[in-house]
C-alpha cells in the first residue's frame, strides 16, 4: 500500500531573474496564496508563533518577510494578526516592531507570563506541561519555524517551535531531564568550580538565584549546550561528575509526546506551517550569537502536514552542500560522523523526533514538492 503524500510548497531561495518580484519575500506572498488558507482566516485572530532570537544573533528571520506575511494575512481577510514569541520586549528590541512589521509582538504566556493551560502528559517524569495561551487562543496559528541545527533536538524546525516553543520554563525544563546525560552528586561536590572553567559550552551554570536565596553552593548544567565532551568529569577532582546513558530516544519520545498533546488541542483545520531554510545555521536562535550558513540557503517550505514539512525539510540539507565555514574549526572531525549532516553535528539522528510524532498525531511523513514560481 502506498502512503498519501501531502503537498509540501516550495520556494526556492535561488533567483531566476534580478527583479524584485522573483526574490524569495515576494515569493513567500505567493507561496501563502498557494497554500490557500484564506477561506479559513476570514475574520479570524491570526497568531504566528516564531523565534525573535536574542542578543548577538542576526540569524533569525528577517522582518521583511514577516511584513510580507503579514500583509498577505490581512490582504486575505484576517480581523488581526499579532506575532509570538518567549518575550515580546525582546522581540520589539529586536526590531519585530508593529511600524515595521505591521502587527503587535506578544509573549507567549502573555504580560502576566501565566496566561497557558495545563495539560495531563503521562510520559516517564512529564505528568503536565503548561501551553502557551496566547497560541491556543489563536483563532488560526502558524507556527512559522527557522530551521537549524539544535544541541537538544538534533534539529529545530516546526516540532521544536511547538514542544520546546510552546511551553513555559518549567516544562522545557522536564522535557531536557529525559535526556539524562551528565549525573551531578552534589554530596561529593566541593564548589571548586574547576568543570565550569574547562567547560567550553557555558554549560555548567553557577548558582541559580533559588539556590543563592536557599545559600546552597551547588552547580547546575544546562544540557542545552552541553555536548558531552566529558571535559567536565575528567577535571573534577571528588567524582562528583558521571556519564549516565544518554537518552534522546526518550527525549525524542517526550517531544513529540508533548507535540501532538499541543496539536490535539486545537483544530488541525486552524493551523499550518511555513519553515524557512535560509541561514541553516549549526545552533539554535537561542545561542545569542550566529555563525555563518552549513549549507546554502534553500527557500521557504509550506504545508498543513507538520511531519511532511519537516521530512521535507531535512531530506533538502544535504552533506555534499556543506559550507565548511559555517562550522566552527574545532569541529571539523565532526564529519567524520554518520548520517545526516545533524546526525553528524549533533549525534543524534534528526528523522526520530519526525518518525514519533507521526506515530503520535496521525500525521504522515509522505510528501510531494510543488513549487511556487
Ligand atoms: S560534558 Fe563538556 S560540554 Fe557538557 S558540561 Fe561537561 S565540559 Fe561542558
Ligand atoms: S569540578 Fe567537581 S567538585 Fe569541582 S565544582 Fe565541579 S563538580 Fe564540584
Amino acid at each position: 500500500m502506498t502512503e498519501n503524500k501531502s503537498v509540501v510548497y516550495f520556494a526556492d531561495a535561488q533567483l531566476e531573474k534580478m527583479e524584485q518580484a522573483k526574490s524569495l519575500p515576494a515569493k513567500l506572498k505567493r507561496l501563502v496564496r498557494k497554500m490557500n488558507f484564506a477561506g479559513k482566516i476570514k475574520g479570524k485572530k491570526v497568531g504566528i508563533k516564531m523565534h525573535f532570537g536574542w542578543g548577538l544573533n542576526f540569524t533569525t528571520i528577517h522582518p521583511v518577510f514577516i511584513k510580507a506575511l503579514v500583509e498577505e494575512i490581512m490582504a486575505e481577510g484576517a480581523k488581526e494578526v499579532k506575532i509570538i514569541d518567549d518575550n515580546a520586549k525582546n522581540g520589539i528590541g529586536r526590531g519585530y516592531l508593529r511600524e515595521i512589521v505591521g502587527c503587535p509582538a506578544v509573549s507567549t504566556f502573555g504580560e502576566t507570563w501565566k496566561y497557558g493551560y495545563w495539560e495531563k502528559i503521562g510520559f516517564k517524569s512529564i505528568d503536565k506541561i503548561f501551553f502557551s495561551g496566547e497560541a491556543l487562543d489563536s483563532e488560526f496559528l502558524i507556527n512559522l519555524s527557522h530551521l537549524k541545527g539544535h544541541g537538544d533536538c538534533g534539529f529545530g524546525g516546526a516540532i521544536k517551535n511547538i514542544g520546546m516553543g510552546m511551553v513555559d520554563n518549567p516544562s522545557r525544563r522536564k522535557l531536557h531531564h529525559l535526556e539524562g546525560a551528565i549525573v551531578y552528586d552534589k554530596n561529593k561536590c566541593n564548589y571548586c568550580l574547576k568543570c565550569a572553567k574547562v567547560c567550553q559550552r557555558d554549560a555548567i551554570g553557577l548558582q541559580s538565584a533559588e539556590n543563592k536565596k536557599k545559600g546552597k553552593k551547588e552547580i547546575e548544567i544546562f544540557t542545552h549546550n552541553c555536548t558531552y565532551c566529558q571535559h567536565c568529569i575528567i577535571e573534577c577532582p571528588r567524582g562528583a561528575l558521571k556519564m549516565n546513558n544518554r537518552n534522546f530516544n526518550n527525549f525524542a519520545k517526550g517531544m513529540a509526546v508533548v507535540t501532538s498533546k499541543f496539536l490535539k488541542k486545537l483544530n488541525p483545520e486552524n493551523m499550518t506551517y511555513i519553515n524557512f531554510l535560509t541561514n541553516i545555521t549549526i545552533y539554535c536562535d537561542c545561542w545569542g550569537f550566529s555563525s555563518p550558513p552549513i549549507v546554502p540557503d534553500i527557500g521557504i517550505l509550506g504545508s498543513s502536514n507538520i511531519c511532511a514539512i519537516e521530512t521535507a525539510s531535512l531530506d533538502m540539507i544535504k552533506t555534499e552542500n556543506l559550507l565548511e565555514k559555517g562550522l566552527p574549526k574545532d569541529q571539523r572531525e565532526l564529519l567524520d560522523n554518520k548520517g545526516h549532516l545533524f546526525e553528524k553535528i549533533h549525534a543524534k539522528n534528526p528523522y526520530l523526533m519526525i518518525n514519533y510524532l507521526s506515530k503520535y498525531s496521525g500525521f504522515t511523513t509522505g510528501y510531494k514538492l510543488d513549487e511556487v514560481n
